[in-house]
């Protein structure tokens, strides 16, 4: 099969290598659309500690099983399906107390090469995290699964009322759907601050609000002006830069909470001012990944068409065009790209 192989950072071939064939309990899914992801991006400009390379790479996936292992139930080859690279072990201390998230081989067995023609899943990916595709959502949106499962399992912990004001920091993928999500929760008002002009039309295009500034205290001017000068109930940073976990407790009302959701890279800090986060009783949350129930409830969203996903995705390419889309998001061009099989 034809595959992309991240050799080094910033370096990517598209070459021929053996179709993977599938041991019990695992299926082999023939790729009909794979996503772009912040991580792919972040991998592929200066390597990531999860995929030592040569790698395959590229996550976000949905198809039709090719080839099913023994022992595989409920699924069979020809199936449409949808799933999300990891599943937890079930057995260790964090899955037995519900916390599967932060299972301590989550990210071992993860599921990599979504950029190819055929991908391998695992059989406990199989048994957990896959799901049939219903006809009517195409691959691309079934594909966002896997975000959408991280962004369900952070906004499960916030006990949101239609009445909060929630600000959203960024204006990518992950930003938008959190907006998909708080509006089909009923939240009215949704904010997302933002740097860039050309995103801010897909912003509006899910239903936020956009405020666009690249100095905080002026975005600090704006979220008070948009909030009867209380703040946010709810602020949600997707960016995952350090200097930006910082701004976002100033964006805060006094007894709100702070959701740190943007990983920041190893080994930076932060300092938050501590009259802030005591006095005025500011709530810090930072969740990870996500555990089957989230999976399970994003797979609804999706299948119930209860979001559409749609406006996430920029444009759709050939999968050998991967390099020259990998270049468009360095430019900060688009939101998701969508790349396929060559039509035949
Ligand atoms: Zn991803
Ligand atoms: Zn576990």
């Amino acid at each position: 099969m034809l595959a992309h192989l991240l050799l080094e950072p910033g370096k990517i071939d598209y070459r021929e290598v053996e179709t993977p064939a599938p041991g019990p309990g695992e299926v082999v899914v023939r790729v009909s659309t794979a996503l772009t992801c912040g991580t792919d991006l972040k991998a592929f400009l200066r390597g990531h500690p999860k995929m030592p390379m040569p790698t395959l790479f590229g996550h976000e996936f949905a198809g039709d099983i090719a080839f099913a292992g023994r022992g595989v139930r409920g699924f069979r080859e020809g199936d449409a399906i949808m799933a999300v690279p990891t599943a937890p072990c079930k057995t260790c201390y964090y899955c037995r107390r519900q916390q599967e998230n932060l299972c301590v081989t989550i990210m071992d067995n993860m599921v990599l090469g979504a950029y190819a023609e055929y991908i391998k899943l695992p059989a406990a990916v199989v048994e957990t995290n896959m799901f049939r595709k219903e006809g009517a959502l195409d691959y691309a949106e079934a594909a966002l699964l896997e975000p959408l499962s991280c962004v369900v399992h952070g906004i499960e912990k916030l006990k949101i009322r239609p009445d909060d004001r929630v600000l959203i920091i960024g204006a990518g993928a992950i930003s938008l759907l959190h907006v998909l999500v708080l509006k089909h929760l009923g939240v009215r008002d949704v904010l997302i601050l933002g740097r860039r002009n050309y995103r801010a039309q897909a912003a509006v295009d899910v239903g936020a609000n956009v405020i666009l500034s690249s100095d905080a205290e002026d975005a600090r001017e704006q979220v008070l002006q948009a909030t009867d000068s209380v703040g946010a109930d709810v602020v949600i940073e997707c960016t995952g830069q350090p200097q930006v976990w910082e701004e976002a407790v100033h964006y805060a009302r006094r007894g709100g909470t702070v959701v740190l959701f943007g990983g920041c890279p190893s080994g930076t800090r932060v300092s938050f001012d501590t009259a802030r986060l005591h006095y005025d009783q500011i709530t810090l949350m930072s969740p990870f990944h996500f555990a089957p129930r989230d999976v399970r409830k994003a797979h609804r969203l999706l299948s119930e068409r209860r979001i559409d996903g749609r406006s996430l995705i920029t444009a759709t390419y050939e999968f050998e065009k991967l390099h020259d889309v990998l270049s468009l998001l360095q430019q900060g061009q688009g939101i998701k790209y969508a790349l396929v099989p060559p039509s035949q």
